[in-house]
């Protein structure tokens, strides 16, 4: 980014002859030929193995780290809750300097696997190269107690944080000071890439502000709390869940019930994630005249969402096209809204 700007610097400021454009030309080639040099150099050196279990982590570290070399375990189009610790998996594990993850339990079910197999001290633990983000966040909805009739929840509180653009920040800064324990050499790199994402982000968050002033109120039905954040956000109202209970599959008898319910006229649509199955949602659509809308639940959950900040604006174009100019809270229900 740096050669491109000082590119543009000199094409832009000067107005030069043919000859003069040829040698500059030439002196140039050797300046970007020598920056690059010094770049490799720099990359091959720092160039830290992340392994990240969700993609939004991924998309994260590279705004952070943008030279390290990135995978995540799951896809947009995965469960993150439920993944095989696959050998493949293992290998990448093995590998890493630095693991990134939801934390909160979410990957309770594989990733102590993952660890085990992998047998790589690195990142064996959160005071070395193991980062959880729920850690560096207070998250919404934590219980005071868990028993097993509760169904799959999440006792520590919601994992799903990337939809609270306020928290992803503290999550980003707290990232950084992870990035530069672990990589003291590149330090500097690093706090320069958390600045310009701060600012970026800080901007976009304007943006998405304004964006969205028309969704504050709007009630849905949504599977699972996976936006909860998102919705805590805009101030949407999550009326019921589909699933009946966290993690369990809508049963027909739990269906029936948000029919009623569905059927009051209040609701705007039914909300699923881009991994997430659509058969409860399309069933209840049919049957209450609402639309269903898929939202990427992570980057690459659609083709718009490549990066965090299209994630984001998909994940709103998305709200606005469908809950906008759907019916608002009633009267009544207004006065005691917030
Ligand atoms: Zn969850």
């Amino acid at each position: 980014m740096r050669i491109n700007s000082k590119f543009n610097f000199v094409w832009n400021g000067f107005k030069i002859s043919k000859p003069q454009m040829r040698a500059r030309h030439i002196k140039m080639a050797k300046a970007v030929s020598i920056s690059c040099a010094l770049l490799f150099s720099q990359f091959t050196y720092a160039q830290l193995n992340i392994f990240t279990c969700e993609p939004e982590y991924a998309a994260l570290a590279k705004e952070l780290a943008p030279q390290a070399k990135i995978y995540s375990a799951t896809t947009a189009l995965q469960d993150p809750h439920l993944v095989q610790a696959r050998p493949s998996l293992i290998a990448k594990m093995r590998r890493a300097d630095l693991v990134i993850c939801a934390g909160a339990d979410l990957e309770v079910g594989w990733l102590p696997m993952l660890q085990m197999k992998s047998a790589n001290a690195k990142v064996r633990s959160t005071d070395k190269g193991l980062f959880f983000a729920t850690e560096h966040i207070d998250t919404l909805d934590k219980l005071t107690q868990v028993d097993r009739s509760m169904g799959d929840v999440h006792g520590l509180g919601n994992p799903h944080l990337h939809f609270d653009p306020q928290r992803l920040l503290t999550v980003a800064q707290a990232l950084t000071v992870k990035l530069t324990n672990i990589d003291d050499d590149n330090a500097s790199e690093y706090r320069q890439a958390l600045k310009s994402f701060q600012q970026r982000w800080q901007t976009s968050i304007g943006h998405w502000q304004l964006l969205t002033e028309k969704l504050d109120g709007k009630k849905v039905i949504a599977y699972h709390s996976s936006f909860r954040y998102l919705f805590n956000w805009l101030g949407i109202e999550q009326i019921a869940d589909l699933e009946p209970k966290p993690g369990l599959p809508p049963t027909s008898r739990h269906l029936a019930k948000l029919l009623k319910r569905a059927t009051q006229g209040d609701i705007g649509a039914i909300i699923v994630a881009s991994y997430q199955d659509e058969r409860g949602a399309n069933w209840l659509s049919e049957r209450a005249n609402l639309p269903v809308l898929v939202l990427p639940m992570s980057v690459g959950g659609n083709e718009k969402s490549t990066d965090l900040f299209e994630l984001y604006y998909s994940v709103i174009d998305l709200l606005n096209s469908s809950l906008a100019n759907s019916p608002l809270l009633d009267q009544s229900q207004q006065v005691g809204a917030k």
